[in-house]
């Protein structure tokens, strides 16, 4: 028996930092998306923003039905929709933010296990990996990869 670990390093921004950079417009697409979001059972409203290499940005949000496995999240809203109106073309990076009851999350919200594993064969599909930012109030938190929040993903 061998007994082995992962080592997984992620960013950890203060809000403040975060502000400055680059991606905080991506924030802002997001949250704008998270606004629209369809969540009147949960109250959790998610937006997601994906950034392309040539610097397109597209963004959806969770979309909640009464019959609860019908309905979709954020994170796989976009990048499905990115996939089918621009194959081939390479996702940089996708952003997260969440609102709950209006206000935004004080932790950063992190995809469920599901958008995870999607995320992760994107990017074995355009081979590159795709940078994920999960946004807090309190804190922001960035991998450089998917896979580093699915190191066991699911391989047929
Ligand atoms: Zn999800």
């Amino acid at each position: 028996m061998i007994t082995k670990d992962f080592h997984i390093q992620y960013v950890e921004y203060s809000w403040e930092e975060f502000a400055m950079l680059p991606e905080h417009q991506l924030y802002e697409v997001a949250h704008q998306a998270a606004v629209q979001a369809y969540a009147p059972y949960s109250g959790f409203h998610v937006g997601a923003a994906i950034q392309l290499d040539d610097g397109r940005v597209f963004w959806a949000s969770n979309q909640e039905n009464k019959a609860y496995p019908s309905g979709i999240c954020a994170e796989r809203a976009v990048i499905y929709y990115v996939q089918a109106n621009y194959p081939g073309q390479t996702i940089q990076k996708l952003l997260l933010v969440a609102n709950h009851e209006s206000l935004q999350t004080d932790e950063p919200v992190y995809p469920c296990g599901a958008c995870r594993q999607v995320l992760v064969e994107a990017e074995e599909r355009q081979k590159s990996p795709i940078e994920i930012w999960m946004t807090g109030k309190n804190r922001v938190h960035q991998v450089q990869s998917c896979s580093d929040l699915l190191p066991l993903k699911f391989i047929l």
